[in-house]
């Protein structure tokens, strides 16, 4: 895509606010080059790095350091691209952005560089996100999935389902013309050999999506279960620290506790529920609606049980989480059981939040059900967002349709479908895309990316 008006030239930090041993300060745009040359008074050959004193514009010097430059196309951004080097002093790096200002440059916008680089053909979308989730990633397994996110990974799977209902949408639509015809005598048969293929592979994508997406942003998961039964202190237990207050007065956690924790480089969520149960004042009340709330959009769900009473807890909680797509099951105080605790069953872990008994196993299983079983940073994992997510669940839809509408001899609207499936795709790589999404999208990132 290359919508390239005449633009400006813009010009920030590039680096983490503070102080540091190197600071960068990082220009694009039609007058970079001419900037950075006069900001330290001599020519500059493309990508050479050259040791320079940056003026001050007075006769004084604000910094020695090194410049580089980029002649677009190949650069960040595809434009003229200038990168000074000089001491990490928060002042120094300011003082430089004000003479690139002075000199003729404006301050960017948060995530303005990696724009330009989208509007510029040089990342797609997907890939444009993958440079603010891999600057994001909080350990190595997310940060290599971002980077094969980078690479293009994600974006090619989706381009290649994306051109494989082109072509079908292409078919059909060749059909139409032929309208005495039916389908099956116009290739129907290949065309629902591909609308199959597509399918699977849109079930493939979507499912490895939403791993990436659990690598990016956690797992969802929601701790519930009837009063006292030792959700805050299991939330303490995991997450090592005092965070939630325990008592032994039945419904004293009575609004929701957001707890970010990470067990081998995963990230769970964990939210302690105001325990469920019906009745209680209007504070309670409004507890229990926060938590059915969180429930609903929760990945998993950690029911916590008393151990000596798994049933009892069991009917308390059967209506809340009956649309949490995955659950386990925790017993737990098993430190009080006259014997040894029952096998708890597959969907269940015996625990002691109080003595810590069982926390290993809990933590084990915690980690397998992030991981949904895919090996350990598994080869072609990539990182993905909610929002990808969502694109791939209505282009599945449209393909549903678009399956049926072609069972019906409805060729017109089988062609709309796939239309509308091979959009929902084109969203996620940004080839089709809403101006305003694009700048929200841009807007979360920061300054100088
Ligand atoms: P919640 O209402 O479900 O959040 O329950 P709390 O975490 O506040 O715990 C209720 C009471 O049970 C507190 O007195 C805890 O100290 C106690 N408790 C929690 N877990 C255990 C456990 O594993 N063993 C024992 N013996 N007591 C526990």
């Amino acid at each position: 895509m290359n919508t390239a008006a005449p633009r400006d030239t813009i010009a920030a930090i590039a680096t983490a606010p503070g102080a540091g041993g190197v600071g960068i300060v990082r220009l694009s745009g039609p007058r970079a080059l001419a900037i950075a040359r006069a900001m330290c008074g001599r020519g500059l050959q493309p990508r050479r790095a050259h040791h320079v004193r940056f003026d001050d514009g007075q006769g004084g010097t604000l910094d020695d350091g090194i410049v580089l430059a980029f002649p677009g196309p190949a650069s960040f951004t595809g434009e003229d691209v200038a990168e000074l080097q000089a001491h990490g002093s928060p002042v120094v790096l300011h003082a430089l952005v004000d003479r690139a200002c002075a000199l003729g440059a404006r301050r960017a916008r948060p995530g303005e560089f990696s724009e330009r680089a989208f509007h510029n053909g040089k990342l797609d979308l997907a890939q444009a996100e993958a440079v603010a989730d891999l600057i994001a990633a909080s350990d190595t397994r997310a940060a290599r999935a971002a980077r094969r996110s980078l690479d293009g990974v994600f974006s090619r799977r989706v381009d290649a389902v994306a051109a494989a209902l082109l072509r079908l949408r292409v078919h059909v639509e060749a059909a139409i013309d032929f309208a005495d015809e039916s389908i099956e005598t116009l290739g129907g048969g290949e065309v629902r050999a591909g609308l199959a293929a597509a399918q699977a592979d849109l079930r493939q994508l979507l499912a490895d999506a939403e791993r990436g997406r659990k690598l990016r942003d956690g797992l969802h998961t929601v701790i519930v279960g009837p009063p006292n039964a030792g959700k805050s202190s299991l939330l303490n237990a995991l997450a090592g620290s005092d965070r939630a207050i325990v008592t032994d007065v039945a419904g004293t956690t009575r609004d929701t506790l957001h707890e970010t924790i990470r067990l081998d480089g995963l990230e769970l969520h964990l939210v302690d529920t105001a325990g469920l149960r019906e009745g209680g004042d209007a504070i309670e009340r409004e507890g229990m609606r926060r938590a059915r709330a969180e429930l609903q959009r929760a990945d998993l769900a950690l029911i916590v049980v008393d151990a000596r009473d798994v049933q009892a807890g069991a009917a308390a909680v059967a209506d809340v989480i009956a649309d949490v797509p995955r659950r386990l099951w925790i017993h737990n105080k098993i430190d009080l059981l006259p014997g040894p605790p029952a096998e708890p069953g597959t969907d269940a872990v015996a625990v002691s939040a109080a003595t810590g008994l069982g926390l290993p196993a809990l933590h084990a299983r915690l980690r397998e059900l992030a991981g949904q079983g895919a090996g350990e940073g598994s080869e072609g994992e990539f990182s993905a967002r909610a929002r990808h997510v969502d694109a791939l669940r209505r282009a599945e839809g449209h393909v549903e349709r678009a399956n049926g509408e072609l069972n019906h001899e409805m060729l017109e609207l089988a062609a709309e479908e796939l239309r509308l499936a091979h959009d929902a795709l084109g969203e996620i790589t940004g080839k089709i895309s809403a101006d305003e999404m694009l700048g929200y999208i841009f807007s979360t990132f920061c300054i100088g990316k």
